[in-house]
């Protein structure tokens, strides 16, 4: 698709969570984008601190990415703009390893670096699947390039992606356990013209006909999921399913975007949003705060709430295929 021009509209402004908390235009995906813009046309020099640090504020929550009247993908500018006018090195450990392709033919599951880490995360991601995938493989130690892109770096993004590529190569189809490593895969990898198999989100394979629970939750999607409409499907598919969902519009952001131990870290924004969805559950009454994605899920166990992975909460509870 032809590159178009921002028409400017603010659109993407209202529902961005860095703008919901500055209220400032240049902490705004209009407003980075109109900075990119200028940077690009030398109207404002790549010198300054203040430049990287307002580009760098960017949550990439992929919220800006629905309703564009001309349909950009402001998040996607503002990691091009990190990568030509901010950004760092930094290796990835899942990355330095050498690797073979997997024989798989049919379904391999990615489950993404959080999820790795976690024993119990890894092996309740893995129920989950059994109980919707007959058959399937799974890559493991890798990266799907999210937090290279995130810094700007794209050689390493794009080595990344290169890596799953050859390892999948065999493959039909992709199932993530994340959102995000979900989102990078199906778009990154095109923007490098990196082939990579069919990718699916777990949450996307979700039939309505499961068994009847009785539970009250509060479901938060996460920034990702809610962007893709993953999440109102996934409520859907609960509701049909008996659960009482609870959700909440101003449940913006869990704050994980600026809280990695990058340079743009962003302490006071971070906890800002995080209490805020944190008030948003307290209000709804309900005791398990439920979202689909593992890095929401690491942030909001810092507050000591009954906090649950879809797929934890699933479970042995879906039917099959
Ligand atoms: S990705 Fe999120 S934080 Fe970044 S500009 Fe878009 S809505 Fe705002
Ligand atoms: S990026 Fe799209 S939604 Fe945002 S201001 Fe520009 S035209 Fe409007």
């Amino acid at each position: 698709m032809e590159e178009r021009d921002c028409i400017r509209c603010g659109k993407c402004t209202v529902v961005c969570p860095l703008y919901q908390a500055y209220r400032t235009e240049a902490m705004s995906p209009r407003g980075m984008l109109a900075l990119i813009d200028a940077l690009d046309e030398r109207m404002v020099l790549p010198t300054s601190n203040e430049v990287r640090r307002v580009l760098e504020n960017c949550l990439f929550c992929q919220r800006c990415r629905k309703g564009c009247p001309v349909r950009i993908k402001p998040m996607e500018r503002i990691m091009d703009g990190i990568a030509r006018y901010g950004g760092k090195r930094r290796l990835h450990r899942f990355i330095s390893r050498r690797i073979s392709p997997l024989q798989k033919k049919g379904t391999l599951i990615f489950p993404g670096c959080v999820i790795e880490r976690s024993e119990t995360l890894f092996k309740a991601g893995l129920e989950a699947v059994k109980s919707l995938v007959n058959d399937f493989g799974v890559i493991r130690n890798t990266c799907c390039g999210a937090p290279f892109l995130e810094e700007g770096n794209l050689a390493l993004a794009a080595f990344a992606l290169e890596r799953i590529s050859h390892i999948a190569r065999n493959a039909k189809r992709l199932v993530t356990l994340c959102p995000s490593c979900a989102v990078t895969l199906k778009e990154s990898a095109g923007r490098f013209g990196i082939k990579i198999p069919r990718v699916l989100f777990i949450g996307e394979l979700l039939k309505p006909n499961y068994k009847k629970e009785k539970a009250k939750v509060f479901h938060f999607g996460g920034c990702v999921s809610e962007a893709m409409g993953w999440a109102e499907k996934i409520r859907t598919y609960l509701r049909d399913s008996g659960v009482d969902v609870v959700s909440s519009e101003k449940a913006l952001c869990c704050g994980k975007g600026t809280r990695r131990k990058t340079k743009r870290t962003n302490k006071r924004l971070s906890d800002a949003l995080l209490e805020n969805l944190f008030s948003e559950f307290k209000k709804s009454g309900c005791e398990i705060l439920l979202t689909d994605c593992p890095q929401c899920l690491v942030e909001i166990r810092r507050l000591k709430t009954n906090a649950s992975l879809l797929f934890d909460f699933l479970s042995a509870k879906s039917t099959s295929e």
